[in-house]
């Protein structure tokens, strides 16, 4: 069989991809084909074609697999925002616990026995949907030029008209059709990335699901509103509606919110509280967008901390103090390290407004303050917990955790590739992995989280 754009093959999925794309085999020959199923039998046809593999479109499927469920939103497939939906829950905890542990062993070179007597049950949602806390709709226009919102289609930026995501809050509908429906009484414009045109961009909404308040920011392009009054009046009767503000984007950037913030209603922040702590969140501010499990993963941070309240701690790459406040509960001292420095300000804020008084913070990069304050200071940690973005440590910040020779590292990752690399690194400088946890904080998208724990063993360790 020839291989080639548009060849049309019947195929067995039999395995999963990194991003939740089916994967199958003809004659040798593999094929990456989205939405479909680890055991489905389907008709492909090749999109894009390589040497030895090819990605291809899911054109019907044959025999479903018997780990198939009927998708809850009907726009799952255009949709960029979730690759699971057809999968059944069990068996995306499945696909995720194994993402990681293959990781582990392939990047991170553990043995499978290493991996397995470490590695905890993945951790899932009794509900796996509605569970975002955080959502932006971008505003534009439809073929027949009507005006909607929705989410952008895969890797594109043309609108799916869907106000009713399945993975958000159940108010987002009816605050975007409040929103829809003030900008046609007033006729006003969804704003056009290609002509700069238009006032209405984004609607940023979040909800603190422990407090039920709620929060919408406008994005404009331009600095007021026509009839502002009756937007508001529309927003303020939706129960638990805290703060209403508009925030002015007039650049021609893919970056979602402006800098500047007015407010038109109620608060600056909204409340949400974790685990018995409360945290105040502006529009601007890094803040966890799954709460029920983050709670679970910073209790097992915790937990693997083992802390006895007499420890020094350092919480790299801490954004607004979430795991710092956790920690300083059960340590004798606390230090954060944050790039940014408005989320600082908010981490400071949220730890006076819990009371507690045993946090520091600092401003900067990871790899650059902590091998400055060493070299200056000869700063020490009993415990350095690291939760980095995606990209994982840089060297500079692993080689220095190493150099203070904690007795734990406690690695939270949202990206398990560039955690085992890191783990690679600490393993033979001296650290041990002991402790696995993964947590599935992005039901139905092919995202996994997970917690790790190394301890210090120092027998082998390499100057
Ligand atoms: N621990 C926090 C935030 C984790 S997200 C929480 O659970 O909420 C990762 C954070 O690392 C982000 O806030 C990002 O701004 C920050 N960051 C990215 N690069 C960094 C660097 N080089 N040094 C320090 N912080 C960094």
């Amino acid at each position: 069989m020839e291989f080639k754009k548009n060849t049309v093959c019947q195929v067995e999925i039999e395995d999963i991809g990194e991003s939740g794309e089916g994967i199958g085999k003809v004659e040798g020959y593999t094929l990456f084909i989205k939405d479909a199923v680890i055991g489905d039998v389907v008709v492909a046809k090749i999109m894009k074609a390589k040497k030895h593999y090819a990605y291809a479109r899911l054109e019907r499927v044959i025999t479903p697999s018997p780990f198939r469920v009927v998708p809850r939103c009907s726009f799952y497939r255009q949709c960029g925002g979730c690759q699971l939906q057809a999968l059944s829950y069990e068996k995306q905890l499945e696909f995720k616990q194994n993402k990681v542990r293959n990781n582990l062993i392939r990047i991170g070179g553990l043995t499978s026995e290493a991996v397995d007597k470490a590695m905890e049950p993945a951790v899932g949602m009794d509900e796996p949907f509605f569970y975002r806390n955080k959502a932006q709709f971008p505003f534009g226009v439809d073929k027949e030029g009507k005006t909607v919102t929705g989410f952008y289609a895969g890797r594109t930026h043309s609108i799916i008209a869907n106000t009713d995501c399945a993975l958000g809050a159940a108010e987002n509908k009816i605050i975007l059709e409040k929103i829809l429906a003030y900008m046609k009484e007033e006729g006003i414009a969804a704003y056009n990335e290609k002509s700069h045109q238009g006032l209405i961009r984004h609607v940023l909404i979040r909800k603190g699901f422990a407090t039920g308040q709620l929060m919408v920011c406008l994005v404009i392009n331009g600095k007021r509103l026509p009839e502002e009054k009756r937007l508001i009046e529309a927003l303020c009767r939706i129960p638990g509606m805290s703060s209403i503000s508009i925030s002015t984007n007039q650049e021609k950037t893919n970056i979602i919110m402006g800098k500047e913030i007015r407010l038109l209603y109620g608060k600056e922040q909204i409340e949400d509280t974790i685990g018995g702590l409360t945290f105040q969140i502006s529009p601007l501010s890094f803040y966890q967008v799954n709460p029920v499990q983050t709670e679970k993963i910073y209790a097992k941070a915790l937990e693997y901390a083992a802390l006895t309240g007499r420890e020094t701690v350092w919480d790299l790459y801490c954004g607004i103090g979430t795991i710092s406040l956790f920690l300083a509960g059960k340590a004798r001292q606390v230090y954060g390290v944050e790039i940014i420095p408005e989320a600082i300000a908010d981490a400071k804020k949220n730890a006076a407004y819990n009371g507690i008084a045993n946090v520091d913070f600092f401003v900067g990069k990871a790899e650059e303050i902590l091998p400055e304050k060493y070299a200056k200071e000869g700063i020490y940690a009993d415990v350095i917990v690291v939760d980095p973005p995606r990209k994982g440590c840089d060297e500079a910040c692993l080689c220095t955790m190493v150099k203070m020779e904690p007795k734990r590292i406690v690695y939270v990752s949202c990206n398990s590739a560039t955690l085992a690399r890191d783990v690679k690194y600490l393993r033979e400088q001296g650290y041990e992995m002991e402790r696995v946890g993964v947590f599935d904080n992005f039901p139905n998208t092919g995202h996994v989280e997970c917690v790790i724990m190394m301890q210090y063993c120092g027998k082998e360790k390499k100057k």
